[in-house]
């Protein structure tokens, strides 16, 4: 800018306190935690809050909508409830159809909720992502208590800054980063889950210790018998461990809201989201997450930069803890040849702007920063990754 353009400038800057609560039964009577996170004030009007609840957890928890207005109607000075729980579609149909961040926003409106009031949205990442956009977004933001119900969500994405909602077939493209009032993450939740579901969250948990913290691999390998059982101690360790660390990344990375070009945590995601979109959603985030963690794992090690003990030991513990390795939507190609998922790369750098930025790995537990990817390396580890599984190669 020129030295004599008129122009002000000041920083803003804006605490956000971050708060992750771990507990059990949340809605017993007896559990005061939520009633104290939206009590009333000692004066003015008293807070609002509207529920939403996934409708996957409501058929697993058929008592779940009245033990929550029961809970509001008993305890002492929490805010007021104000219709019975609304259950809205669970899974990626939540992010898939904008007409249902309208209906929150309906909610919102019809009910006057306010900036003091409460949007509580029980469910998994989907359920959250889109209801925490509606609540980022309806009077510039109402308060939003999360209440992550799978394992993923209570690993990873439910505790994080993160909303939003797909458009234009395109993961995440609407969405706004907005930090939750609150997150609970009760155990109770993951019991009901189906085998895949209870298995998605140990992925993201693999993906942050390969890439932050080395003991915690270890750890990871060390439980991996229990964890296979979905034993509950291994999992609640995992699982809070995993938590912990995605929220110390976010308190401490220097940026939050992601306005450089990297993504660290990220690991494995350009091509995690591309086969969640190519495969139409048939693949589940964690699904996509294990391949895209065995793909950018063994890339490193072609790359030379992974140490070949390293690179078995992490595409071991992924198939060790269920997951697969390859699915022929890697290897899909259009008319002209060209392979559609490393299209996902240059869809990811558009997602975050600026330079293309990938994280790879250089030993168990540290993550680096790439700026090129080697194309024709890239397919080759696909294709190292389908004789793995003894999976017969199939373009299309
Ligand atoms: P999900 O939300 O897609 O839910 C999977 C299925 O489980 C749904 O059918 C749901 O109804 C059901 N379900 C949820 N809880 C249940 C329970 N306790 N018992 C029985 N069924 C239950 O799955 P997810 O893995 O939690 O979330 C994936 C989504 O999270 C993706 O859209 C992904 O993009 C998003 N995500 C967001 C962030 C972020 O930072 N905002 C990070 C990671 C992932």
């Amino acid at each position: 800018m020129h030295p004599t353009t008129p122009s002000i400038e000041r920083t803003i800057t804006v605490p956000f306190a971050h708060r992750i609560y771990f507990t059990r039964s949340v809605f017993s009577p007896q559990n005061r935690l939520l009633a104290e996170l939206v009590s009333r004030p000692a004066s003015g009007s008293p807070p609002k809050a509207l529920v939403v609840i996934d409708q996957g957890v409501a058929l697993a928890f058929p008592k779940l909508a009245d033990q929550v207005a029961a809970y509001f109607a008993h305890n002492e000075r929490p805010a007021r409830l104000v219709r019975s729980p609304l259950v809205i579609p669970g899974g990626e149909a939540a992010k898939n159809d904008p007409e249902l961040v309208n209906e929150l926003h309906r909610q919102i409106e019809q009910h006057g909720i306010c900036r003091h009031s409460y949007l509580l949205a029980i469910g998994g990442g989907a359920v959250l992502d889109a209801a925490g956009f509606a609540a980022a977004t309806a009077h510039r933001g109402v308060r939003h208590i999360r209440l992550p119900t799978t394992t993923l969500s209570q690993a990873d994405g439910g505790v994080g800054v993160k909303n939003g909602i797909n458009a234009f077939g395109k993961k995440n493209f609407i969405g706004t980063f907005s930090p939750p009032y609150a997150v609970i993450n009760d155990n109770d939740f993951l019991v009901t889950l189906p085998p895949a579901e209870k298995r998605a969250g140990l992925i993201e948990a693999i993906k942050v210790a390969l890439i932050r913290d080395a003991a915690f691999f270890e750890e990871i390998e060390r439980l991996a018998d229990n964890l296979v059982h979905f034993e509950t101690g291994a999992m609640e360790r995992v699982i809070r461990r995993s938590a912990e660390l995605h929220v110390r990344h976010i308190a401490e990375s220097g940026d939050p809201f992601e306005f450089g070009s990297a993504r660290p945590l990220d690991f494995g995601h350009w091509s995690a989201h591309k086969l969640e979109q190519m495969s139409r959603f048939a693949i589940s985030h964690g699904m996509a997450v294990a391949l895209g963690l065995a793909l950018d794992t063994l890339y490193s090690h072609r790359k030379g930069m992974l140490s070949c003990t390293a690179t078995e030991r992490a595409l071991t513990l992924i198939q060790k803890l269920g997951f697969s390795i390859f699915d022929p939507h890697m290897q899909q190609t259009d008319a002209t040849g060209n392979w559609l998922l490393l299209d996902g790369l240059e869809e990811f750098r558009e997602h975050l702007g600026g330079e293309l930025t990938i994280t790879l790995l250089s030993e168990i537990g540290r993550g680096v920063e790439v700026h090129e990817i080697d194309a024709g390396l890239m397919r080759e580890s696909i294709l190292e990754l389908a004789r793995r599984s003894s999976l017969q190669p199939t373009g299309s």
